[in-house]
């Protein structure tokens, strides 16, 4: 019973000619340090992004991130290849000085795409990698009140170069009531603060019922409420990713407990070739 993250499907996002080639994606993690950007990465591409670690176990071996840190991994499923990068962003929030730290994740997305003109103006045009960043998942604590000055701040900072897509993390640590008024609360500010998140585009009209209901969930469940865990632990005979409570078990990948699902399906099944082209056309 191999897992498979799903990007199979690709190919009925795009030519066929891409195939081949494979696809090139790149996604940036960023928000406040400690919300589980490098666990959920982990946790969505069912790869130990960090195995080059010299440390013990895949607990310990996600450590603070202190820099922009770029992590490529090929994975290849039923034949279709996946190029992808993950651009992990030193967390703020340890800092005693916070001012502008957005300043360097802006400018590290500024190059990408000035490195992408310049490749392109080039000779050699036929061989361009494309490291354009394709989408931000944005982190916001699930401890606070809604939005933080800061991710305002960052967000606004970022919103006309990336593609953002906010997630509530540690989903786990909030009751559903909770985790609905924190959704609400964010999808207020983020109207209120004219943060142009990322807009997912309009449903075709010759779409079938069932495919129409499944993108109205997914565009209501904005905030994703997402947990990560690197552990694979047992719940009723099955073997799943999740975290380890004296009440319980939390399954990372159990719609009723959380919208990981969600996200990493609208990331590599449905949305995948959207986000490319809404980086290429309007950042
Ligand atoms: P980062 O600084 O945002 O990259 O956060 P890390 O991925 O390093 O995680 C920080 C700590 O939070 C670690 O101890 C993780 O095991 C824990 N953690 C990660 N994801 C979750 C989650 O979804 N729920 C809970 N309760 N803890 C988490
Ligand atoms: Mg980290």
């Amino acid at each position: 019973d191999k897992e498979y993250v799903g990007f199979a499907t690709l190919p009925n996002q795009v030519h066929r000619k891409s195939v081949k080639k494979g696809f090139d994606f790149t996604l940036m993690v960023a928000g406040e340090s400690g919300l589980g950007k490098s666990t959920l990465v982990n946790s969505l591409f069912l790869t130990d992004m960090y195995r080059d670690r010299k440390l013990l176990n895949a607990e310990e071996r996600i450590t603070q991130t202190v820099e922009i840190t770029k992590h490529v991994v090929d994975i290849e499923e039923k034949g279709v290849k996946l190029r992808l990068t993950i651009v992990d962003t030193p967390g703020f929030g340890d800092a005693v000085n916070n001012t502008e730290c957005w300043k360097p994740v802006a400018d590290y997305i500024d190059q990408q795409f000035e490195q992408y003109f310049r490749d392109e103006s080039g000779l050699n045009r036929k061989n361009i990698q494309d490291n354009r960043v394709h989408c931000c998942i944005y982190f916001i604590s699930p401890f606070g009140h809604g939005l933080r000055p800061l991710d305002v701040e960052f967000m606004r900072a970022l919103h006309q170069r990336v593609n953002i897509v906010p997630v509530l993390a540690k989903a786990d640590t909030l009751t559903p009531a909770e985790v609905e008024r924190m959704k609400n609360k964010i999808r207020e500010e983020i109207d209120h603060y004219g943060i142009r998140i990322y807009q997912f585009p309009e449903c075709d009209s010759d779409e079938d019922e069932e495919f129409k209901l499944q993108d109205q969930a997914l565009k209501e469940s904005i905030p994703f409420a997402v947990i990560g865990s690197n552990t694979v632990v047992e719940a009723k005979g099955r073997r799943v990713r999740g975290r380890l409570y004296p009440w319980g078990i939390v399954e990372v990948e159990n719609p009723s407990h959380c919208d990981f699902v969600k996200l990493r399906t609208m990331l590599v099944r449905t949305h995948m070739q959207d986000l490319k082209d809404v980086t290429r056309e309007t950042h």
